[in-house]
């Protein structure tokens, strides 16, 4: 039997931890960061918590004796999957990125595409004066020096105490949104722009879908660069990977 490593924390994750139950020749381990408190666990086993950078994870997958790593994590997860991408190389076993594609922009939208948060800050100036940050609530220091803001800020769950935050309201809510759901959001909060990571999935798209109805401008931050190896934007492509593996 192989035992494939699983490094989670999407919806896509868990989706193959689920289709790789009846797979007798494979015994598979999900990995958490452990950011959310009550995260969804995936079926299978799971494992909660960093592994202390490259040299940890590249000893976790030797004494574990991990045959196989698919690197299913959030697109802007970028440690991780350098990480990842490093520590299979090292360990010498086979890995694969699997990460749903990037939203597209369609031709009536008013997206302003921009390559990190501090770029998404610096946008906001002509955008009107009450804007939704789906951004969750890592990284919402970027926006605190924007005082003459007002800010929605929507994550799972609050902010860590302590943490630099502009001026506005937080709204704990965990997706799948829909498009109602979404219009009302951003009619009840008048929101003149959207802040959102260019995260693809259906999730969360319906944000993009209101935002166009209402013609507001979303500033999309674009994705980080992904490690040169392997990559699967499918769960079927994820699995013909590891049939030709097994
Ligand atoms: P990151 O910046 O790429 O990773 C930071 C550190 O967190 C990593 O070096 C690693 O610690 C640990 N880590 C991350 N993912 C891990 C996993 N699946 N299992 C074990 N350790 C993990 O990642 P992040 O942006 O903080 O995201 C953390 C997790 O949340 C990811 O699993 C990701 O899929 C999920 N997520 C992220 C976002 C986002 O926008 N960033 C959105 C939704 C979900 P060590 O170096 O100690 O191993």
């Amino acid at each position: 039997m192989l035992r494939l490593l699983i490094l989670g924390g999407t919806t896509e994750a868990t989706r193959l931890a689920a289709a790789l139950q009846d797979w007798p020749q494979l015994e598979v381990q999900t990995s958490l960061a452990g950011r959310t408190q009550q995260p969804v666990l995936p079926a299978g086993s799971v494992r909660i918590g960093g592994f202390g950078g490259v040299a940890g994870l590249v000893q976790y997958l030797q004494t574990e004796g991990i045959d196989l790593l698919i690197d299913a994590t959030h697109p802007f997860a970028a440690q991780i999957s350098q990480n990842a991408a490093a520590a299979a190389q090292q360990a010498g076993i086979p890995s694969l990125i699997l990460q749903r594609p990037a939203w597209m922009p369609q031709s009536d939208d008013r997206w302003i595409s921009v390559p990190d948060l501090g770029t998404a800050a610096e946008q906001l100036a002509d955008l009107g004066d009450r804007i939704f940050l789906t951004i969750g609530r890592q990284e919402l220091a970027a926006f605190a020096d924007l005082h003459d803001r007002w800010f929605l800020m929507r994550m799972i769950d609050p902010p860590t105490d302590g943490a630099l935050l502009p001026p506005g309201e937080i709204l704990l809510e965990r997706g799948p949104f829909s498009l109602e759901h979404e219009r009302s959001r951003l009619m009840q909060y008048q929101i003149d722009a959207i802040v959102s990571k260019n995260s693809g999935g259906s999730a969360t798209a319906a944000k993009l879908q209101a935002a166009r109805e209402l013609s507001l401008p979303v500033v999309m931050v674009e994705r980080p660069v992904l490690p040169n190896i392997q990559q699967a934007t499918t769960l079927d492509a994820a699995l013909q990977w590891l049939k030709m593996h097994c």
